[in-house]
């Protein structure tokens, strides 16, 4: 391709949102065999909601909430934001004696919240604190086992059936005992399936990665198309699923919108950061894709196939 072909292609990339940094960037995407897919906030939506809550002991629901809200309150994670919310909404809008508690002033966020200390972010697990006192643990079974408590059989069922409706599953413990549930849906992108048909039609292999459990990535998986799932894969861990497909000498490109896929983004021949991005991501990538629309991946590769295969 002449630098005049780069030029016209890398304006189009830019005018459908696709920014491509340098004409080795594009010229590498032809070659792209594997695309590795960020699971939260690149194939869903990234708008965690909680649809379930169980409590597995007397506690009213209300107060069951107030408690785990309080502890997921300083986390950063998409999972403690949807449960903050809804624990909100709950308090000030659903409980039956909400009636006379209308959220006002800065009584919004934190008014109702308890008082937490020490409290502890556990990368690709959860969190752990006091509130009030009492120890209160919220994540995945991970965290649950290294802690030393228990999941019992009645808990491992209502997590194992959110878990198969491709919800993840939140366990909730009070000093060392399992008290609730909640379960998380973050529905899929409306484009995400008809990508990977999309992909998988040009020759190029899908991949899916993620820090969430085995069974909730297989079934999310399913519902999109993508065979080949990598799941409970700590943060540092995606760029080495990256390395392991470059293997064979492969050219890999890695799909990912968070802090967490900006190893991964750098490890990949073709990063590409989607959507609104963090800094980090955008600075690690290859490509920006800023509509936050999957289709901009095969258009990405389209791209860089039309400017070079004429020379071939
Ligand atoms: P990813 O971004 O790939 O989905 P993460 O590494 O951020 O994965 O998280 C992996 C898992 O760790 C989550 O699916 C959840 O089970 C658990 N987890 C992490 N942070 C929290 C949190 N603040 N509250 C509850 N669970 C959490
Ligand atoms: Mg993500």
């Amino acid at each position: 391709a002449t630098p005049t072909a780069v030029m016209v292609a890398t304006g189009v990339g830019a005018n459908n949102g696709v920014l491509i940094k340098g004409g080795e960037a594009l010229e590498r995407a032809q070659k792209i065999k594997y695309v590795i897919f960020d699971k939260t906030g690149t194939l869903t939506q990234g708008k965690a909601s909680v649809t379930d809550a169980k409590v597995f002991t007397g506690m009213g629901r209300g107060e069951f909430l107030r408690w785990v809200a309080s502890a997921e309150a300083s986390s950063e994670h998409p999972l403690a934001k949807a449960i903050v919310e809804y624990a909100r909404h709950y308090h000030f809008f659903d409980e039956p004696s909400a009636t006379s508690q209308t959220p006002s002033r800065e009584s919004t966020v934190s008014g109702w919240l308890l008082d937490v200390s020490d409290f502890l972010a556990l990368p690709g697990r959860g969190v752990k604190c006091f509130v009030d006192g009492k120890q209160v643990l919220v994540g995945n079974r991970k965290l649950m086992t290294e802690s030393g408590i228990a999941i019992p059989d009645q808990v491992e069922h209502f997590v194992v059936k959110l878990e198969e409706s491709a919800k993840t599953g939140v366990l909730v413990a009070f000093d060392d005992k399992i008290i609730g549930v909640l379960g998380i849906a973050d529905p899929l992108k409306r484009e995400a399936a008809v990508v990977i048909e999309g992909l998988l039609k040009m020759g190029v292999k899908p991949v899916m990665v993620t820090g969430d459990n085995w069974r909730t990535a297989r079934a999310v998986a399913k519902e999109v198309g993508i065979q080949d799932v990598r799941a409970e894969v700590m943060p540092a861990g995606k760029a080495d699923v990256i390395r392991l497909f470059q293997k064979d000498g492969s050219i890999v490109s890695m799909v990912g919108d968070g802090i967490n896929d900006s190893p991964a983004l750098a490890a990949a021949d073709i990063g590409m950061a989607i959507g609104a991005g963090t800094d980090i991501a955008i600075e690690a990538a290859d490509y920006v894709l800023m509509r936050n629309n999957l289709e901009d991946v095969i258009t990405a590769i389209d791209l860089s196939r039309k400017t070079f295969t004429r020379i071939r």
